[in-house]
């Protein structure tokens, strides 16, 4: 079998052109013109020695996940449909801000853990991805959004919050980060891609001695009673060994604080003494939030928190010294909003016209 070139790092493609009798600084050049130029086919790339291109398509490919669809929301957020395999689709989106470009890709088709206010947690576990179906999401999104004018690339940031939880997947995470993070590869700094977990801790142990790039953890809920329900690997990994989890990381990882998420569900987890419970919750983590009003979904069982009970939340934890960003609900004209890309996509992909790829 052809061996593909999209999903190895750096080390593991020079041992690939060892392998093949070729040099291994090769790997470089190649890098750069598969995720650089998005180019998949060999006989393109122009500056290889012609004897390496005939070797490379005798023995090895690019392979890119198959794309279905591509979306705009009417806010400038991009959605793309890949198909990996016949009936196994994923979404990848790309959100623009002022200051950067971010790009949420995922990790898994479905998730084994079951948070209750997830839609892809309800979907199931299908399988994991590969860290060329990983990589393969920002080479698409690479390929479409390219370099602004000055010649910076437009995808600044990259986010692992897609579906899926990406320490289940941890092996072709990291080699996706080391990817992510190679100049020949997308050049971000360690700063700049950030890996969201619900609390995997001997997964998130090793990434902070391998690969340790910023993090953010789901928390949703201040006590072990009612984390249990939401988030319900909490059982396993309570909140006390998280907290002690993240001091950890942040000794190793690049930033100096951890983002933690919490989704606000009516009723649920939005209320004032919630609030103060969290604030205690987190007492010596250093850390900021991001509160996500709850995007809905057929048959959740829950609903957003009202308008008032957000504001109140944010308060309290300002009022304690917090920095705290409300997330803004994006795209969700095109159901690119967090915990709606899943459920739907096998009925979308049916429904929707493919549109061609645009060439760089
Ligand atoms: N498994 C990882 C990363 C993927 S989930 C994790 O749980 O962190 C990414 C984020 O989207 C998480 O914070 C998750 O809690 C949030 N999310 C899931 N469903 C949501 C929904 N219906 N509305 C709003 N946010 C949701
Ligand atoms: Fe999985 Fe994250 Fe959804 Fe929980 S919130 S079910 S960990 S994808």
């Amino acid at each position: 079998m052809r061996v593909n070139l999209l999903g190895l790092n750096r080390e593991e493609l020079a041992q690939t052109l060892e392998g093949l009798g070729q040099k291994p600084f090769r790997a470089r050049q190649l890098m750069r013109w598969i995720h650089h130029f998005g180019q998949s086919d060999f006989g393109q790339m122009t500056d290889i020695a012609k004897s390496l291109r005939e070797s490379l398509a005798q023995h090895a490919v690019v392979e890119v996940p198959r794309l279905v669809s591509e979306q705009t929301s009417a806010d400038g957020t991009r959605k793309w449909l890949l198909e990996l395999s016949p009936g196994n689709a994923i979404e990848t989106v790309f959100i623009p801000e002022d200051d950067r470009g971010t790009l949420c890709i995922s990790s898994q088709v479905g998730c084994a853990l079951a948070c209750t206010f997830c839609s892809t947690g309800r979907q199931g576990f299908n399988r994991n991805l590969s860290t060329a179906e990983i990589i393969g999401q920002v080479w698409w999104a690479n390929r479409a959004l390219g370099r602004d004018p000055k010649g910076e690339r437009i995808i600044s940031n990259v986010v692992l919050m897609g579906m899926g939880e990406p320490l289940l997947n941890y092996d072709a995470v990291v080699k996706a980060i080391d990817i992510l993070l190679d100049d020949f590869g997308y050049g971000l700094s360690r700063r700049r891609v950030t890996l969201s977990t619900s609390g995997v801790l001997p997964a998130l142990e090793r990434l902070r001695e391998r690969a340790p790039v910023a993090l953010a953890v789901s928390l949703h809920a201040p006590t072990d009673a009612l984390r249990d329900v939401l988030v319900p690997i909490n059982q396993k990994y309570p909140i006390k060994d998280l907290m002690a989890a993240c001091q950890r990381y942040l000794e190793d990882g690049p930033r100096d604080f951890v983002t933690f998420e919490y989704v606000l569900l009516d009723g649920v987890n939005d209320s004032e003494a919630h609030a103060r419970q969290l604030v205690a919750c987190v007492a010596g983590v250093s850390c900021k939030f991001n509160l996500i009003p709850f995007n809905p979904f057929p048959n959740s069982g829950y609903r957003r928190s009202r308008p008032e009970a957000i504001r109140r939340f944010r308060d309290i934890l300002m009022q304690a010294g917090f920095v705290v960003t409300v997330r803004k609900t994006r795209g969700d004209d095109i159901d690119a909003a967090c915990g709606q890309l899943a459920g739907q996509v096998v009925d979308k992909s049916r429904r929707h016209v493919p549109v061609p790829a645009q060439t760089p």
